[in-house]
């Protein structure tokens, strides 16, 4: 006979979550629309319809990523797992990697990069700083690097890096260049086939205002090129973008199962970046962005990136002297139902950090949280 263990279980309710406004660094709010696409019915994953959501997206993102690249889809998982795909397919073995490092997601490539075997150089810069070029180059000239990564919104402190330019540095030593745009696609302008990257991957959850799951990726000829001439298999079975791309090319071969509800999200979320225009959506983040610095100098906050090179998606906030990191986040979310961050890392206890991303970005979030501060930081 059949049995059960008979556990002393509570009575289970189903979920009615809080409403918050998500003004941290990720997941930011998605659009209504977004999900409202997510609850429509489910279909196979082979079905044809759903073959037709797959190509049109694969199409939207081209668009979002600037590039004409035919090697260009949505990993399974989130921004993490788009950040293994770029280092698992293009690390072998024995080759030297030059990361780029001012920031947690800097460093967490150099982790990937030893799991997959490469010889790690890392370029190292304090968290808040970026990059010049002629840095790059010259760490390129001592190491000759087959791979370099960087990340052009390291949202750990806020700091935009500056990639245009620095593919034909890598290409000229017959290497790829692989950039984290996680915080940065369709929030800031990024310019996939100008700029000649190579590998460039992101997250749904950040300024395509998609809820967390998916990650787009794109790869160029010289990419592709790269891949299809490895000496050894990719290490990692679910992510080695020979599988990913017969599933998602003309072969139409089953790889996994994709999560059909997350792509009916990032279908919507797509469409709506179209329907507002991408050069639109950069320029609705630099403005909120802008009304919300101004308002922090108005109230006496310092920002710990200098504005030159800050990003509008993340902005870093320095916490005043004597004021209770902890108790004024507990105050937001409690009180005012606002979500923002602390700083980790370098910078725990030093800052917080306040995304503006995708449907987040919106000038009625930037006074709500502007107010907000200004009564928790007045009456402490
Ligand atoms: C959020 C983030 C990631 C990781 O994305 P997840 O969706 O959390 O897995 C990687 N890089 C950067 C720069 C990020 O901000």
């Amino acid at each position: 006979m059949n049995s059960t263990t008979q556990l002393a279980l509570p009575q289970f309710e189903s979920l009615v979550p809080p409403e918050r406004i998500l003004l941290g660094p990720g997941p930011s709010m998605a659009h209504p629309r977004v999900l409202e696409a997510m609850r429509q019915p489910l279909v196979g994953h082979l079905d044809p319809y759903f073959l037709e959501v797959m190509d049109q997206i694969q199409d939207m993102l081209r668009y979002v990523f600037q590039t004409s690249n035919s090697l260009t889809l949505a990993v399974s998982g989130t921004g993490t797992a788009a950040m293994e795909t770029a280092v698992a397919n293009m690390v072998e073995p024995g080759d030297p990697v030059l990361v780029c490092a001012n920031g947690y997601f800097g460093l967490r490539i150099a982790e990937m990069v030893k799991c997959y075997g490469g010889i790690l150089t890392i370029l190292e810069r304090p968290w808040g700083d970026v990059f010049t070029l002629d840095e790059i180059e010259h760490a390129l000239q001592e190491r000759r690097a087959k791979v370099v990564a960087i990340v052009q919104a390291e949202t750990s402190t806020g700091a935009h890096q500056p990639v245009e330019g620095l593919a034909k540095l890598v290409h000229a030593q017959g290497g790829v260049l692989i950039v984290d745009a996680v915080t940065s696609l369709g929030g800031l302008p990024l310019q996939v086939d100008d700029w000649e990257l190579d590998v460039v991957y992101s997250g749904t959850q950040k300024c395509l205002g998609c809820p967390p799951g998916l990650g787009p990726i794109t790869l160029s000829p010289r990419a592709v090129e790269r891949l299809h001439k490895r000496r050894t298999p990719v290490a990692n079975w679910y992510l080695d973008l020979n599988g990913l791309e017969k599933y998602w090319g003309a072969d139409r071969v089953y790889h996994h199962t994709a999560p059909i509800s997350a792509f009916y999200g990032l279908h919507e979320g797509l469409r709506l970046v179209i329907e507002e225009g991408l050069a639109l959506r950069w320029e609705r983040h630099r403005h909120n962005a802008d009304l919300f610095w101004q308002g922090l100098d108005r109230n006496g906050l310092e920002c710990h990136v200098p504005v030159d090179y800050r990003l509008p998606s993340l902005t870093t906030v320095r916490i005043p002297n004597g004021v209770d990191d902890i108790q004024v986040r507990k105050r937001l979310l409690d009180e005012y139902n606002i979500e923002i961050a602390g700083g980790f890392g370098e910078l725990k206890g030093i800052v917080w950090r306040i995304g503006l991303m995708g449907h987040s970005s919106r000038p009625e979030n930037v006074e709500l949280l502007l107010g907000a501060l200004k009564e928790i930081l007045g009456a402490d």
